[in-house]
């Protein structure tokens, strides 16, 4: 999982910022504890000096260190116990557990060179955030109405919209749910108003839910912000077109609702490319036909968006049509 690096930083920032309120209310509790009971106070006052009365003794090498050691071993002992009965008798259990939020890491988001599990999750949720102006809808796998498709069987497939869209329906659910790198590509067919947007919204989310990077775009926004980075380099557009090329799962909605042009040519193809060569799905929803694409783009791009991705052909009438007429099919 390849999270941009504004996120990991966001979460980072999180995750301190946990571990500083969670020292500032640990420390709280232990003064309003020194308040309530002096007595732990005094303990933790002498647990300190036995132990530094014992390092003295060992550092010094005069009389005997062994003993010395012991001594201020047996000492703690008793302190330990005599704190423990107190706290218990007058806190509720945990109160005074200077634990971290999380026991894994201790707080610094990192296991060895890993990210802990607690890091990971913050990642997420900041991910989710980044992508919240396309998620806006909620558009989900349990939202998608198949009652708006028709039961009519359709002689040229041999089926009805309605089975059809089940089935993509459910391919689209496997996929989310099966999701990882090198889980193949998908091209959501169809005329507008079928409800392409909305799986691949649906795709979208539960692949980001689950940790995984992922980045919606249009068309329309997708090329103007590979064409600031080649036009108009710096540091955030060439940030905001690198991630189009290294996150986990690119979204492409629309397809051919852009102005063509030599450059979006070029810059689709290079972009297809490399996410093919590294394995990186695709999801690219459009309305283009084999023969369109070729002629649109050119005869290696629709070789490439044909052959390479799995195609889920949509049927039905203009649900957003049906929608604001209120009537079923
Ligand atoms: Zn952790």
């Amino acid at each position: 999982m390849a999270y941009p690096k504004e996120v990991i930083l966001r979460a980072r920032n999180i995750l301190a910022q946990k571990k500083a309120d969670r020292e500032s209310e640990n420390s709280a509790r232990l003064a309003h504890a020194y308040q309530q009971v002096p007595r732990i106070r005094e303990i933790d006052i002498q647990l300190r000096s036995t132990m530094a009365a014992a390092a003295k003794a060992v550092f010094s090498q005069g009389g005997d260190a062994q003993a010395a050691m012991e001594q201020a071993r047996q000492e703690n002992l008793a302190l330990q116990a005599e704190r423990k009965n107190l706290v218990q008798a007058h806190f509720t259990p945990g109160y005074l557990d200077e634990s971290p939020v999380c026991p894994h890491c201790g707080d610094t988001g990192y296991i060895g060179s890993s990210m802990c599990r607690c890091l990971q999750q913050l990642c997420a949720l900041e991910q989710q955030k980044e992508l919240g102006s396309a998620f806006r809808g909620g558009e989900s796998f349990e939202n998608f109405r198949l009652d708006y498709y028709s039961n009519t069987v359709i002689p040229q497939v041999k089926a009805s919209a309605r089975s059809v869209m089940e089935k993509n329906l459910n391919h689209c659910r496997e996929y989310a749910r099966l999701f990882s790198h090198g889980v193949g590509n998908l091209l959501l067919f169809g005329s507008t108003g079928l409800g392409k947007t909305h799986l691949a919204l649906a795709i979208g989310s539960a692949v980001g839910a689950q940790g995984y990077s992922v980045c919606y775009e249009t068309a329309i926004s997708l090329f103007d912000k590979l064409q600031k980075a080649r036009f108009t380099p710096n540091e955030e557009t060439i940030s905001q077109a690198d991630r189009l090329g290294n996150c986990d799962l690119l979204i492409v909605d629309d397809l051919g609702t852009e102005m063509p042009g030599q450059f979006v040519t070029a810059a689709l193809y290079g972009l297809l490319n490399q996410r093919l060569i590294s394995g990186k799905p695709m999801i690219i929803t459009t309305n283009l036909t084999v023969e369109e694409t070729s002629n649109r783009y050119s005869p290696q791009i629709s070789s490439r968006l044909y052959g390479e991705f799995k195609r889920l052909t949509f049927l039905g009438t203009d649900i957003r049509v049906l929608k604001n007429g209120g009537m079923t099919l």
